[in-house]
């Protein structure tokens, strides 16, 4: 058998959609299916204002931009998470302050968030790790009390809730990813969502180069210029379409996604029962939206090991981020603070296969595999 670690879900009418965005003859950014998925985003979800990006990476770049981030200012953020998250910031010549992860989970710990807040903090970064929310209310507390913004990195993060409200709905600017290894998807894409109306304006113009074409556009100025910094952050309308039949299908793919996600955890909770490794821990008010299935190994020695024995049964299995305060590019730049939990993640997680496509029959195989590991070592 063999089994990738990711495999792009097609949920049928992508490639009709594409075809009618072409035939529309409008296919630059912002055409029928742009604004359909705007609508749906707003609709599903409540939130004030999406934009569809290029990329969650992009998104990342527009929340910096709008939030005014000059050099010197900082920004609170994990250490474990993409490189996007920090570079986004870094760009605008931000200094990045890394908080260690929870011990139990990659979530940002939010009770080492307070005591690294200086005068110069402008904002905090939570990322929403596999789609399980961060501890929001401290972190919305921390940033009513010193006047900091929140940017929600819900790359991961769609249809996932905290207390029952939306991931992406509860910062003042959120990104979302639509890349091919999300459940969600695009090929490459995003989503920025804005919650605080005093950017809506303003991200609109970022986002088009600078100009207020979008006003233009829906005939509220007659003509359009330079009013800004700004980029080409507008995917064109041929990625929106494929995006928008996705959408049509989230009910199913998450319904599908969270299933497989049960059967690998009944499968392995014994195991993890057992103090084989570890699965990771969330409270019962974050959901949890089938992101990634994680195994937290007992050392980085083991967690090799294992990923090796899966590759030779056909199984491919993968570790995740690499601890940013340690990359080659920030290790000179981080404060020197250690960050234990953060390391320890870098070391010992795994992520198992996990696509829409996955069989239960893949799922028994892998977790049969684990189950072998253990009895042979
Ligand atoms: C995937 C991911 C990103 C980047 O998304 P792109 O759409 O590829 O730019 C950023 N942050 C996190 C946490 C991610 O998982």
């Amino acid at each position: 058998m063999k089994i990738p670690f990711n495999k792009p879900f097609l949920s049928g009418n992508e490639t009709k959609y594409i075809e009618e965005a072409v035939l529309s003859m409008k296919i630059s950014g912002d055409g029928i299916f742009t604004k359909k998925c705007h609508a749906f985003f707003e609709e599903k979800y409540g939130f004030l204002k999406c934009l569809l990006t290029t990329s969650c990476t992009d998104a990342l770049e527009m929340a910096a931009i709008l939030i005014d981030i000059q050099a010197g200012d900082e920004v609170i953020m994990p250490s474990y998470t993409f490189v996007s998250t920090a570079n986004a910031f870094v760009l605008r010549g931000a200094k990045i302050v890394f908080v260690d992860s929870l011990p139990d989970h990659p979530n940002i710990d939010v009770s080492k968030i307070e005591a690294l807040i200086t005068p110069k903090t402008k904002a905090i970064v939570p990322v929403h790790y596999g789609g399980v929310a961060c501890d929001m209310d401290t972190i919305m507390e921390l940033a009513d009390k010193y006047n900091l913004f929140v940017i929600e990195d819900a790359a991961q993060a769609i249809d996932s809730f905290y207390k029952g409200l939306p991931l992406g709905g509860i910062g003042h600017l959120a990104a979302f990813s639509f890349h091919e290894t999300k459940n969600i998807i695009s090929g490459e894409g995003g989503m920025l969502v804005i919650n605080d109306d005093q950017f809506a304006e303003r991200a609109e113009i970022i986002r088009e180069k600078g100009t207020n074409r979008s006003q233009f556009y829906r005939g509220e100025v007659d003509k359009y210029g330079w009013m800004d910094i700004g980029s080409s952050f507008l995917p064109s309308d041929i990625i929106a379409a494929f995006l928008f039949a996705q959408l049509e299908n989230l009910d199913k793919i998450q319904a599908k996604r969270i299933a497989s996600w049960n059967a690998y955890y009944e499968l392995l909770k014994p195991l993890a029962d057992q103090n084989l490794f570890k699965l990771l821990h969330f409270d019962k008010d974050k959901t949890n939206n089938g992101h990634l299935f994680a195994l937290i190994m007992p050392n980085l020695e083991e967690r090799t090991l294992l990923i090796d024995f899966m590759r030779k049964k056909g199984i491919l299995a993968v570790f995740h981020y690499l601890s940013l305060h340690k990359s080659p590019f920030y290790k000179e730049k981080h404060d020197g603070r250690t960050l234990e939990n953060c390391d320890n993640f870098s070391d010992t997680l795994i992520r198992l296969p996990f696509y829409y496509e996955l069989t239960q029959e893949e799922i028994e195989f892998i977790c049969n595999s684990i189950i072998q590991y253990f009895d042979e070592r």
